[in-house]
């Protein structure tokens, strides 16, 4: 079984109660597809974890902008200042590491990128269905896994020419921080069973809110990204 997860965003608590939850549960690797830094106040210490037990780690768009420096007009006033925040914050060799990511990964079973397939670093949202059908056509694989928009969903979507089984696009919602009103940490599970099928679940997890508030608050990060995390929006 493998996790995938994704936009965990600086919230190291919320990362170790998924990383926790899901060994519980059997993963025995994951799949990371980015934004694993930005908004959060440890983003060093969420790079480190997730290079040393992810077999995959994706390019996201905070991963981008943190490593970059390209202007930030097309973020909103308060994300541009977490970004800037985390240019500061990131140690060389982690800025270094999220340098050398991938923006997609395909094997037999499943197509991942954090935003959307079409163009990956276009850095589109899934967010309805007219939507997904539009990036049907950027994979071919069975399943194919986004974030980026921290609203976990699934959607399926017709056949791929030469077969007759649905494909599914998969929306893992987002670790640290959601944003469908549940202010649990989101991920789901991937397995695939002996007899060739798959199983994909939801997976939501309690973990210490308060704690990662207190460490925005310390980091003089704004208040809102402390507020937003136990409101989950
Ligand atoms: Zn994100």
């Amino acid at each position: 079984m493998i996790g995938v997860m994704s936009d965990i965003h600086g919230n190291l608590e919320a990362l170790r109660a998924v990383l926790a939850r899901g060994a519980e549960l059997g993963a025995d690797d994951w799949v990371c597809l980015g934004d694993v830094v930005g908004y959060g106040a440890d983003p060093n210490e969420c790079v480190d974890l997730v290079s040393r037990l992810c077999g995959v780690v994706l390019l996201g768009n905070h991963d981008e902008a943190a490593i970059s420096d390209d202007d930030l007009s097309w973020f909103n006033p308060w994300a541009a200042e977490a970004v800037l925040w985390t240019r500061r914050t990131l140690e060389v060799r982690w800025r270094q590491y999220l340098a050398e990511r991938p923006l997609r990964h395909e094997d037999p079973i499943a197509t991942y990128v954090h935003g959307s397939p079409v163009r990956p670093e276009a850095w589109h949202y899934v967010l309805t269905r007219r939507d997904a059908e539009r990036e049907s056509t950027g994979f071919s694989t069975p399943l194919c896994f986004v974030g980026h928009s921290h609203q976990p969903d699934a959607y399926e979507l017709p056949p791929a020419s030469e077969s007759s089984t649905p494909r599914y696009l998969i929306n893992v919602g987002s670790v640290g921080q959601p944003r469908d009103g549940d202010p649990r940490a989101c991920f789901v599970t991937l397995d695939v069973r002996t007899d060739g099928t798959t199983q994909v679940k939801f997976e939501r997890v309690a973990y210490d809110i308060p704690a990662a508030q207190r460490k925005i608050r310390a980091a003089g990060l704004r208040e809102t990204l402390a507020t937003r995390l136990e409101m989950g929006v």
